[in-house]
């Protein structure tokens, strides 16, 4: 059996099951080895290693887009918005990640719908729809963010691992429908220096009865920021963990731990 990959919103479009006929429809929905890629951070290597690794093999993915950090003046390590909108031709989704990638606080909350419709608005500008869907920045979540997300119209939302799992780790639980809030999605890996290739087959293979495993990847390499940088994490086996996936070596390994 191979791999599904999908983008978030799409994933959003099969569990309207779970809103019209019952969990159990919608855990129904849901086909076994669906995982979710996404990429936080407007990183170039997002567009010229990700993106053509993606259209090879077909993989559905979401971008996750920040003006912050060097978006503006590093122009080798961050994508332009030409870049994101040819993404978005490819048909993958373009998600919301704020402008300033501010983590969303009791204090920084005032300012978060401006936050948003700053980055709604360049995609606008550039031939892309307005986004559907939201990466907390840094993962970090607070409970009043929940009903500004919602009111601001985002059918789901991306969050890291913690609480359940600590951040060093870089696993998080596998997203259950119906269970989970959808402003909460968890991430089931989040690849960093560190973040071996056992680990992130014990997160893919979380991926059955009706759970979806969110892989949140940054770059591919990382330019600016190394501590979450994938192909480093996997430097050992000299391959980054996206090539691991689409080359369906994480399915063969699955295939015999669990017996099927
Ligand atoms: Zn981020």
């Amino acid at each position: 059996m191979t791999w599904i990959s999908r983008p978030l919103k799409i994933v959003a479009c099969m569990l309207l099951a779970w809103q019209t006929q019952g969990r159990a429809s919608a855990l129904e929905a849901v086909p076994d080895r669906l995982v979710v890629l996404t990429f936080d951070d407007s990183v170039k290597s997002q567009f010229t290693v990700a993106r053509p690794i993606l259209k090879k093999y077909r993989f559905g993915a979401t971008f996750y887009i920040t003006e912050s950090f060097a978006f503006r003046t590093n122009k080798r390590d961050y994508m332009t918005w030409e870049e994101i909108r040819q993404l978005h031709e490819d048909g993958f989704e373009i998600g919301n990640h704020t402008r300033d990638h501010n983590a969303v606080t009791v204090k920084s909350l005032g300012q978060l719908t401006s936050q948003l419709s700053a980055i709604d608005k360049a995609c606008i500008e550039h031939g892309i729809p307005k986004t559907t869907t939201f990466a907390w920045p840094g993962n970090g979540i607070i409970r009043g963010g929940v009903a500004r997300l919602q009111d601001y119209g985002f059918q789901f939302a991306r969050r890291g691992g913690m609480p359940e799992y600590p951040r060093e780790t870089g696993l998080g639980p596998v997203y259950e429908p119906g269970r989970d809030h959808p402003m909460l999605i968890p991430s089931a890996a989040i690849p960093r220096p560190g973040f071996t290739f056992e680990k992130f087959v014990s997160a893919v293979s979380k991926a059955k009865d009706g759970r979806i495993a969110v892989l949140q990847f940054h770059g591919v390499p990382e330019g600016e920021h190394p501590w979450v940088n994938t192909t480093r994490a996997l430097d050992r086996r000299g391959r980054s963990a996206l090539l691991d996936i689409v080359s369906h070596r994480v399915a063969a390994r699955c295939t015999r731990a669990d017996g099927s």
